[in-house]
C-alpha cells in the first residue's frame, strides 16, 4: 500500500501557499486494510477514510465512470489494482491532478508543474465534460488564482462552452451550485468567477438577468465594492443581483436557493434602491426616511440593515448615495428614542406607540433638515 498526498495541497505547496487541507490517496488498498489500521469510512458513495489522528481524508484510488445526468451519475470503481495515475486522471484540472510520495516523488502525468508556471488552467481529459460542477469550480480556481496570472485555457474554454450548448449546467441540483458561488464570493477576484462563467455562456444558464453587458459590469463593480469593504456574503450576493427588480430578484434568490439571510438581503436591496433614489437628496421627508426604517424593520435587524446600506453604498449613485446618508441618520437620530423614557412619562398602550413614533419623527426630521449638498 501507498499513500501519496494529492489535488490542492500539492498544487498550493508548488504555487509556494500556504496549505490549508490535505487530501490523500491511498493505492493498493481494500477497506478492511483501512479500518484495520484504525481510519473511519466516510460517506457512502465513494470509499473515503479519516486518519484516526490527523482526521485527514484518505481515499482509495478510484476511477469514475458517468452513467446518465447529475450528481449520482457516477460509477465508481475502486479497488487495489487502480493505479495512480488512473486515479489522477478522473480530476478536473491538471494543476489539481498531481500527487506526491511519501519520500517526496512528484506524480505529474498530465503536466500539471507546467501549467502552474504558464498560469493555465486546463482540463485533465475529455472526461472533464462528465461532470457539469467542474465548470463553477474552473471559474472559482480563476477567481481564486487571478492576481497571480491565472486564466483558463482555450481549449478548456471551448470545451466548457460546448458543455453549456448541451445544456449540461442545467443538470446542477442548486445546492451544488450554490456551494460553489458561495465560495467563489469570498475569493480573491469573485468578478473574475462570474466572467468566466460569462464567457462559457453558462451564465446565461444561472443567472440570465445579467445578460446584458450594462448590467453585468454595474452588478461586478457592485460586488468589487463589497469585496472592498470585506462585506458578508450575503453583502455580495445582493451586489450580484442588484441590477434585478424586487420581484425578479426574489424569484431568482429562492430558484438558486441562497440561504435566508442572503435571500433577503438581496430582495431589500432591490426593493430599497428605487425609493432611495427618489428621495430628494437636500431635504428627503421625515415620513419616507421613517417608513423606509420600518420597512427595513430596523429596531429589530439593525445588524441587516447596516448590511443593507453597505450594500447600497456599492450600488446607487452619488446622488442615492446622498440620500442614503440621510437614511444612516435618520437611523441613528431615531434609535436615540428611549421607549421606558416615554413609559415614565406616563405613557401606555396605543398612545405610547404614537408618541414613540412621533418623537422618532420629530428626531429624524431634526437631524435630516437641510442636508447641504
Ligand atoms: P481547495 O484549496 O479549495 O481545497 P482543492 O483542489 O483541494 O482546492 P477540493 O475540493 O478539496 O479542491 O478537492 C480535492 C481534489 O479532488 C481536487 O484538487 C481535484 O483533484 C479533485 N476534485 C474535487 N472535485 C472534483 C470534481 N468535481 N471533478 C474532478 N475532480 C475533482
Ligand atoms: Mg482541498
Amino acid at each position: 500500500m501507498q499513500t501519496y498526498l494529492v489535488g490542492g495541497a500539492v498544487r498550493d505547496e508548488l504555487l509556494g501557499l500556504g496549505v490549508k487541507d490535505r487530501d490523500w490517496v491511498v493505492v493498493g488498498a481494500t477497506p478492511e486494510q483501512m479500518l484495520t489500521r484504525g481510519f473511519t469510512q466516510v460517506g457512502s458513495d465513494f470509499p473515503v477514510f479519516l486518519h484516526p489522528k490527523t482526521h485527514e481524508e484518505y481515499a482509495l484510488a478510484r476511477t469514475e465512470r458517468k452513467q446518465g445526468h447529475g450528481y449520482h451519475g457516477f460509477s465508481v470503481y475502486s479497488a487495489p489494482d487502480v493505479t495512480l495515475e488512473e486515479d489522477l486522471l478522473r480530476r478536473d484540472l491538471t494543476i489539481n491532478a498531481m500527487a506526491r510520495s511519501e519520500q517526496g516523488v512528484l506524480t505529474d502525468p498530465f503536466n500539471g508543474k507546467k501549467d502552474l508556471e504558464s498560469r493555465e488552467l486546463r482540463h485533465v481529459s475529455e472526461a472533464f465534460q462528465e461532470d457539469p460542477l467542474r465548470i463553477l469550480r474552473t471559474a472559482r480556481f480563476a477567481a481564486r488564482f487571478q492576481p497571480l496570472g491565472f486564466r483558463v485555457c482555450t481549449e478548456t474554454m471551448v470545451l466548457m462552452r460546448s458543455m453549456v450548448a448541451a445544456g449540461e449546467v442545467e443538470h446542477l441540483v442548486p445546492e451544488r451550485v450554490w456551494q460553489e458561488i458561495q465560495r467563489a464570493l469570498h475569493e480573491h477576484a469573485p468578478g473574475t468567477f462570474f466572467q468566466v462563467l460569462r464567457d462559457c455562456g453558462a451564465l446565461d444558464v444561472l443567472i440570465p438577468e445579467l445578460a446584458s453587458e450594462t448590467d453585468f459590469h454595474a452588478a461586478m463593480n457592485a460586488l468589487h465594492c463589497v469585496h472592498a469593504n470585506n462585506g458578508s456574503t450575503a453583502e455580495r450576493y445582493a451586489a450580484v443581483l442588484s441590477r434585478l427588480d424586487e420581484h425578479t430578484c426574489k424569484a431568482r434568490a429562492k430558484a438558486m436557493k441562497a440561504p435566508n439571510d442572503c435571500q433577503q438581503l438581496a430582495r431589500l436591496a432591490t426593493a430599497f434602491a428605487p425609493v432611495i433614489r427618489q428621495l430628494d437628496p437636500v431635504q428627503p421627508s421625515a415620513d419616507t426616511l421613517l417608513e423606509l426604517l420600518e420597512k427595513a424593520d430596523f429596531w429589530r435587524r439593525t445588524e441587516r440593515f447596516s448590511q443593507l446600506t453597505h450594500v447600497l453604498g456599492c450600488t446607487l449613485d452619488p446622488a442615492g448615495r446622498h440620500a442614503l446618508e440621510a437614511l444612516g441618520k435618520a437611523a441613528i437620530a431615531a434609535s436615540g428614542v428611549d421607549p421606558q423614557t416615554l413609559i415614565k412619562q406616563g405613557f401606555s398602550g396605543k398612545e405610547l406607540g404614537e408618541a414613540i413614533r412621533s418623537e422618532r419623527l420629530a428626531r429624524i426630521a431634526q437631524a435630516t433638515c437641510c442636508t447641504p449638498t
